[in-house]
Formats: structure tokens, C-alpha cells, sequence
């Protein structure tokens, strides 16, 4: 049977303050339970496509001109990010947004604002959460402003899986980071997608280690992509590694 799609984004234009036109026609799919990357340098348009499909542009002035955006057999394009979260659909931002004057388990919990189900089921969520960032357990009562940066990563995907996602728009996760915790993280990521079905689309400019985790890439330059398949066909690819993954 062909893999059902969990996200699809059909020719979206985005235009920021009226002029800018910064996504000229993209459009991606992601399967249900795949891992897909969205690669490209700084500025290419990553971080405007994960923005675009949780509807996050308005407050910054953006707008979606064109185009559509189906997750789950339904249109989002006009859904509130709250609403897409309802949905099942999140984004972790570039950047990690921990709140810093909240504890490490009081910033999980700000993850579960959506959740009709009970402190109960919420406390069993925690405890899964935990299970995957054993860190997370450890450090439940600092201060997340005092947590390392990969900590603080955690923390944003932890929360973030507080909602129950189906889907989670993950935005270079590994900005900043030491090699060994990015490599930790993305560990993490595999599980999550194994285990619990959680499906990812991933923003990073560590196209190495995106192309390691995902199994489908799209590269975007320039605000359209300029080219898609498979990992591993990417990762063999010329002009991909001579100019994402610095090998010639
Ligand atoms: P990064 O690695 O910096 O996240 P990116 O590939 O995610 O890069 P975007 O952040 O999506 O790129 O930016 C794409 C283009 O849109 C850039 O030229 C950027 O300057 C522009 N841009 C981003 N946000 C805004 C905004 N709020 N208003 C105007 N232009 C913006």
C-alpha cells in the first residue's frame, strides 16, 4: 500500500512585510511516521516554511499568499498554531524558547496547556518524557536558564512532546551545540519516531547529521527547492557534498 502522508505543502509563497517575497513556490511531504529534512544554508528559507505551516507568520508581519497545507487530512493553512497544536502538529523553534525562570518540570508542564485529559495522564506523559531525556529526570528542579544548551534543547523537545504530537516541526536542533549532545539528541529523535510514531520534519544546516536520521531531504536555496530524494541519494549526490557537506 502507498505510505499515507502526514503533511503536505503545496506551492506556498510567503511575503514578509508586504514586499519581501521569501518562499517562492515550495512544496514537501512528509509520510506518516518519516523523518524528513529540510536542508539549506542560513537564509535560504527554512525556518519561514516551519513558521508558515504552524501559521506563526501573521505576528511577524509574514503571510502565506499562495498555496495550501493539508496535516492530517485537513486544510491548516488557516488554523491557529494553537489549533494545530489541538491537531497534533508542533514546532520546536530555533533558539529552544525554554522559559529560563521556570524549573525544567514546570516548563514540561507548560506543554500540556492544550490537554482536556487529566493531571493524571499528564504526570504518566512526564514520566515518558523522562524515560527519553534521563537528563531531563536529573535536572527536573533547575532553573532551565541554568541548563546547558543541549539541556535546554531537551527541555524544547520534551515540552513539545507534552502536547501529544503527532507531528513535531523540529528547527535546527542542532544550532550550537557540541557534536556529541547534537548526536544525542538526534538519537532521541529516532526513538521517538520509532517508538512512539512521531513524525518529524527537521530544519538544520547540519546537513551530515540531518542526512544520518532523516529518509527523505528537500533542499531549499533561495526560497525554492532546488532538490529532493532520498537520504542516502543526497548524501551521494555531488553537488551536495561539495557544497552542503563540504567533501570533493
Ligand atoms: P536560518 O538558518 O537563519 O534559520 P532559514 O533558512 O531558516 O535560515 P529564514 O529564517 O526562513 O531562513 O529566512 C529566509 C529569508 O527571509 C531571509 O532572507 C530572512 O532575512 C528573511 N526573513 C526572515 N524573517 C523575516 C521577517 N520577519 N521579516 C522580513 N524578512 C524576514
Amino acid at each position: 500500500p502507498a505510505t499515507e502522508t502526514i503533511l503536505a505543502v503545496n506551492n506556498i509563497e510567503v511575503i514578509y512585510d508586504h514586499v519581501i517575497l521569501v518562499l517562492k513556490g515550495v512544496s514537501l511531504a512528509v509520510p506518516k511516521g518519516g523523518i524528513v529534512a529540510l536542508l539549506g544554508a542560513n537564509g535560504a528559507g527554512k525556518t519561514t516554511t516551519l513558521k508558515a505551516i504552524s501559521n506563526l507568520l501573521h505576528a511577524e508581519r509574514g503571510d502565506v499568499t499562495k498555496g495550501s497545507i493539508i496535516f492530517d487530512g485537513a486544510e491548516v493553512q488557516d488554523q491557529s498554531p494553537n489549533d494545530l497544536v489541538k491537531r497534533g502538529c508542533i514546532q520546536v523553534m530555533e533558539g529552544r524558547h525554554c522559559f529560563g525562570h521556570l524549573s525544567i518540570e514546570e516548563n514540561l508542564l507548560t506543554g500540556a496547556f492544550t490537554r482536556r485529559d487529566g493531571k493524571a495522564a499528564i504526570r504518566r506523559d512526564m514520566e515518558k518524557v523522562y524515560a527519553y531525556f534521563p537528563r531531563l529526570r536529573e535536572r527536573r528542579n533547575s532553573l532551565a536558564g541554568y541548563t546547558s544548551g543541549g539541556e535546554q534543547q531537551m527541555c524544547a523537545v520534551g515540552r513539545a512532546l507534552m502536547s501529544k504530537p503527532k507531528m513535531i516541526l523540529l528547527d535546527e536542533p542542532s544550532m550550537g551545540l557540541a557534536p556529541q549532545i547534537v548526536e544525542e539528541i538526534f538519537e532521541i529523535v529516532k526513538d521517538l519516531n520509532a517508538k512512539e510514531g512521531v513524525s518529524f520534519l527537521l530544519a538544520e544546516q547540519n546537513t551530515n547529521m540531518a542526512l544520518k536520521y532523516a529518509t527523505y531531504g528537500y533542499i531549499l536555496e533561495n526560497g525554492r527547492v532546488v532538490m529532493d530524494g532520498d537520504a542516502k541519494s543526497l548524501a551521494d549526490n555531488a553537488d551536495v557534498k561539495e557544497f552542503y557537506l563540504g567533501i570533493s
